[in-house]
């Protein structure tokens, strides 16, 4: 059995009034679209690399409409090393989407955004909360970490279940206007303070959560795998559309192929894999470039 605890919102209000960080798409005035862009690179990459390439992102391309009239190796090209290319992908077609068919304006309903081009179940909430100010769960890894902890005592959460998750912070969430911030403050509390490897609880608004008040019990099951990227076939797409971003144009097979020299068959299989993804294409003439350039 593991003790039950809760979270309390106006000790979480408080620590994310005084602690959250200074983030440029929280500011006021920056509009759905511009927090939907942030919402598609926070996904797996850190808040520090998100940054600059947001800030001139938007400066750049401020609506769906100005994104959309944008060729999609410029959109691979402003995406720079953010990693995941796929998502620069999705976004552009998010934009076309939302420009062609929605007038511009991103949905404010978690349905209609679910249909739109790159949008799951967790970007779609993230927009409605943080863009619409609406009461809905907004659910990552950190606010599963977070529930485990305060609320179920455990050190970290189980396998995702869509349907779990969000009832499981549906019920947390106050009954008032100050939802889609508590959602926030969350999210803010599990990247910030409650982290996967040595939480921080001597800075923790919640004081003696239920996994801390139990001794900080082990997690159950097999320790998780970390993640490695060197060596990796994600590491070779992303060295072979460095190529391509460095180049105004098209490039030849040989001047790709000096990218990777360690295995030849893997570097095979990551070019097939950015033609197959769309991302790179092949001229009439051999050479490859970034989608669509000739
Ligand atoms: S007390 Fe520690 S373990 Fe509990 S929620 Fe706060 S940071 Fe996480």
């Amino acid at each position: 059995m593991t003790s039950q605890g809760q979270i309390p919102p106006n000790e979480l209000l408080g620590w994310y009034d005084r602690a959250r960080r200074d983030l440029p798409w929280r500011e006021p005035g920056v509009d759905a679209w511009q927090i939907l862009v942030s919402e598609f690179m926070l996904q797996q990459t850190p808040v520090a690399r998100v940054l600059p390439i947001w800030t001139e992102w938007v400066r750049r391309w401020p609506t769906p409409s100005a994104t959309a009239a944008a060729s999609a190796a410029d959109v691979l090209r402003a995406w720079g090393k953010l990693g995941y290319p796929r998502r620069a992908k999705r976004l552009h077609e998010c934009a076309i989407v939302i420009a062609r068919d929605h007038g511009d304006v991103v949905p404010d309903d978690v349905e209609t955004l679910l249909g739109l081009p790159g949008i799951g179940s967790y970007t779609a909430r993230a927009v409605a909360c943080f863009a619409y100010r609406q009461s809905v769960p907004v659910v990552d890894t950190n606010v599963r970490r977070v529930v485990a902890r305060a609320v179920h005592g455990l050190a970290d959460a189980g396998a995702p279940s869509a349907t779990r998750d969000h009832a499981a912070v549906s019920a947390l969430l106050p009954e008032d206007a100050t939802a889609p911030d508590f959602s926030a403050a969350l999210m803010e509390l599990g990247a910030t303070v409650c982290i996967a490897r040595g939480p921080r609880c001597g800075l923790c608004p919640l004081g003696e959560c239920a996994w801390r008040g139990a001794g900080y019990p082990a997690a159950q099951g097999p320790a998780r795998r970390v993640q490695t990227y060197a060596g990796t076939d994600r590491q070779v797409r992303g060295r072979l559309l460095d190529v391509l971003r460095a180049n105004s144009s098209p490039v030849t097979r040989a001047q790709l192929d000096v990218a990777w020299l360690t295995d030849t068959a893997q570097r095979d299989r990551a070019l097939y894999s950015l033609l197959a993804d769309g991302l790179v294409t092949q001229t009439a003439d051999g050479r490859f470039g970034l989608a669509g350039e000739e």
